[in-house]
């Protein structure tokens, strides 16, 4: 299976800023930033979606939680944000290798008129 580009960021094959790093996962700026604070955090790991995850990954999955707290907190956004896990083609995933979005800035409701969805 050919690399997604989140593993070609994660490896440096496509140069990115990472916001925040550490052993299991680096965080990005979203390119297409839907909130006035959008980052995804990504794990090394290239689980392509949270449904693949396994039991052994129990101990990521928690640590995936915690560095979005820490983006958060270094971003002055830890009081209100919100995190986002799109799994599979029907809600509208695009790239396969598991990502926590961090939204901030802006209510679900405010997102949603900006879709011009229904609340
Ligand atoms: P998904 O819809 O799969 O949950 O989210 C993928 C996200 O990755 C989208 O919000 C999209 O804007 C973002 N994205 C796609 N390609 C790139 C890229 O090359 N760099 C960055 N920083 N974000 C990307």
């Amino acid at each position: 299976m050919s690399d997604t580009i989140f593993a070609k960021i994660i490896s440096g094959e496509i140069p990115s800023e990472f916001i925040y790093e550490d052993e299991h996962c680096v965080a990005i700026n979203d390119i297409n930033p839907q909130a006035p604070v959008h980052v995804l955090v990504i794990p090394r790991k290239p689980i392509t979606q949270l449904s693949a995850a396994q039991a052994e990954d129990q101990a990521l999955l928690g640590h995936l939680l915690l560095a979005a707290n820490t983006v958060a907190k270094q971003l002055g956004v830890d009081e209100a944000y919100r995190l986002l896990i799109n799994n599979g083609e029907g809600v509208g995933m695009t790239v396969y290798h598991l990502h926590l979005h961090i939204l901030a800035g802006r209510t679900m409701a405010e997102a949603q008129l900006a879709q011009g969805l229904d609340a």
